[in-house]
């Protein structure tokens, strides 16, 4: 008998309504057309197929509530990768689909199989499915002039030129840093303090005096000529990729404490310098923890010029140059 009623009606393969046997249009609510053999025959599998309306209505929503849970689960998991927003994003507009197909599932009754089908491949899709496209991601541009890398691997390019800009205390710039630099040592002193620069550009010569030097004095202290050449090349640049020579580097000092050693660090002019002077377009360039990868000693006071965006970059990640152009073959 159940059997009967059941396959009679043979609904399952019906869509919604064209091939009923009353012919005429059936609204939403009234799926049982009148007639009294067939209401009695039928009543059973209509209230069977209302039952099973109810139940994929139900199920459809039980089914359907979890994949936002899930969504945002999985968002929170991938949050520190850069697609959780595009996701998040995604979620909604899932979810804004879900109820055309729930209420279509409440006229289709019966075909709980296809409606459960035709709602599982959407759920999957959005939550990973999207990730992939995220905001492209611009690399430094390394024709950028503020960008040049020179450091021990790489030497200052043997056609490099600038153009200097004097400064009163007899020191030299590159003239495009000039204005920012000014900014700057305006604004610390602006805050009290007494910046004060104790080397800018270096020529090749100078460099080299420099460097032979350390050297000497090392040789003096008793290293061997070999741990004096390796030693003075941690302390002050080999000629050739001192960043010096660029003009884009200054030693900047506390009037208060003119000692290039670690006790510059703690000086007030310091304090600010390493706080603000990413705001100029300016990097400490040599930071304790770095050394590894510059290939110079912790040095808190050299500032090296790179614009103000890339400096803002640098600061905010706390990454030195090479980490921020990702040449870290040190
Ligand atoms: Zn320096």
């Amino acid at each position: 008998m159940y059997e009967r009623e059941i396959t009679v009606p043979s609904r399952s393969s019906r869509p919604s309504g064209s091939s009923r046997p009353s012919g005429s249009p059936r609204p939403s609510g009234s799926p049982r057309p009148s007639g009294g053999r067939r209401r009695r025959r039928r009543r059973g599998p209509a209230g069977l197929l209302l039952a099973l309306a109810l139940c994929a209505a139900v199920g459809v929503f039980l089914f359907k509530n979890p994949a936002p849970a899930q969504a945002q689960n999985g968002d929170g998991r991938d949050a520190p990768s850069a697609g959780a927003p595009d996701n998040s994003a995604g979620a909604p507009d899932n979810s804004a689909g879900a109820p055309d197909n729930s209420s279509g599932g409440a006229d289709e009754a019966g075909d709980d199989g296809g409606l459960l089908s035709a709602v599982k491949p959407e759920e999957p899709v959005p939550s990973n499915g999207v990730t992939p496209p995220e905001a492209p991601q611009e690399g430094p541009d390394r024709d950028d002039w503020r960008l040049i890398l020179v450091n021990p691997w790489n030497f200052l390019p043997e056609d490099y030129e600038l153009t200097l800009k004097q400064l009163d205390n007899g020191h030299a710039v590159d003239e495009r840093c000039y204005p920012d630099l000014q900014e700057m040592m305006d604004a610390c002193r602006a805050d009290g303090l007494s910046p004060m620069i104790c080397s800018s550009y270096r020529t090749q010569e100078k460099q080299e005096y420099l460097y032979q030097n350390k050297i000497n004095r090392l040789v003096a202290q008793g290293y061997s000529q070999e741990d004096a050449v390796a030693a003075a090349g941690t302390v002050v640049a080999v000629p050739g990729t001192s960043e010096h020579q660029l003009g884009l580097a200054l030693d900047i000092v506390d009037v208060n404490n003119q000692n290039l050693d670690e006790s510059q660090e703690s000086t007030a002019v310091q304090q600010w310098l390493m706080a603000h002077s990413w705001e100029y377009g300016f990097i400490l360039r040599y930071p304790n923890d770095k050394s590894e990868i510059t290939g110079i000693i912790y040095e808190p006071w050299h500032y090296r010029y790179v614009g103000r965006e890339a400096a803002e970059e640098i600061y905010s990640q706390g990454v030195c140059l090479e980490e921020y152009l990702g040449e870290t073959e040190g």
